[in-house]
């Protein structure tokens, strides 16, 4: 299976604005200067190589959308705004006909790229819409109002079909099977876990794993989350943080590297990143997750920020 992230931010887009823009160049030539004294024969690229990670990689402004692959079949989670990109992507690679959408539920930033996916225009595309929500169509339908957006969503071209899952269900989808587990989020979402060929692949955003029943938590959902390959996570906050938004329906990123340790998951992806960070904060609270992971003992886990425009191999 192939996976590629087009939206990791949580809550709000937040792109790279004008100052913070300045700002990484200034540190960039900063950087660079100091490198060429220290070493005058290096390349550009060899200094490219060794800018840390918060200046040389983007982290990405999209909302939640991620896509998964496995020959001609394809599984789309959530149409935050990274859908507009993909949407365009899937028309370049000629991408028609039956469309799957699996939606962890639907705030903003989980339908909001919807209106911009140009798939959704094509007469002959049939969209498929999977949700744990027995009113999801309605709430589509709420979004695109006329007072909100120009097009309502009948006036769209493409077929929709919406389908109905309930927690804990286990279905096939052409080559894939999934299963449905209930996550805790203000208003619900849900967490899809798919396999083939023995591997498996969990998307697991938007979710609080804190406070006192974290332990009843994690053994809770072990038998759902045990030993899968690849873990997409909710981590959008800092302990601070998360201690001050009790109810709001995120994790810290480190509790979301012990969850995975106890599940025993081979690799983690952090996702669902808290707007108000910049890189060098997200990276921050990455370097101290590496280090959380280091002093625990026999842990296998492998861990990573999501970043938008990402592929991996599963
Ligand atoms: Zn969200
Ligand atoms: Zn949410």
């Amino acid at each position: 299976m192939m996976v590629k992230f087009w939206g990791v931010r949580g809550s709000i887009p937040a792109p790279l604005d004008p100052i913070d823009y300045k700002n990484r160049i200034l540190d960039i030539i900063q950087f660079s200067q100091n490198k060429f004294r220290e070493e005058p024969n290096l390349t550009s690229e060899k200094i490219y190589e060794l800018l840390p990670m918060h200046l040389k990689e983007l982290i990405g402004g999209n909302t939640t959308c991620v896509e998964l692959r496995e020959g001609n079949e394809q599984i789309i989670f959530d149409m935050g705004t990274g859908a507009r990109k993909l949407g365009y992507d899937m028309m370049a690679r000629g991408i028609t006909g039956d469309i799957h959408i699996f939606l962890t539920h639907t705030h903003w930033d989980h339908i909001q790229g919807w209106p911009f996916f140009i798939p959704g225009y094509i007469p002959t595309n049939s969209i498929h819409f999977y949700s744990c929500f027995k009113d999801c169509e309605e709430r589509f339908v709420l979004q695109q109002q006329f007072k909100f957006f120009p097009l309502e969503f009948h006036q769209m071209m493409s077929k929709r079909i919406f389908h109905y899952l309930k927690q804990g269900d286990t279905f096939t989808l052409g080559g894939f099977t999934i299963k449905t587990e209930p996550l805790i989020h203000p208003g619900n979402s849900t967490a899809y876990r798919v396999e083939r060929n023995n591997k498996s692949f969990i998307f697991a955003t938007d979710t609080e794993f804190f406070g006192n029943e974290l332990k009843k938590i994690i053994q809770k959902k072990k038998k759902f989350f045990y030993k899968a390959d690849v873990v997409v996570i909710d981590a959008q906050y800092s302990l601070k943080e998360a201690e001050q938004k009790i109810g709001w329906g995120h994790t810290s990123m480190i509790v979301a590297v012990e969850c995975a340790i106890a599940w025993k998951v081979k690799r983690l992806y952090l996702t669902h990143h808290e707007p108000a960070h910049d890189d060098y904060h997200t990276y921050q609270m990455y370097e101290e997750a590496l280090n959380y992971l280091s002093k625990i003992p026999k842990a296998k886990l492998e861990i990573h920020l999501a970043k938008e425009g990402t592929t991996i191999e599963i």
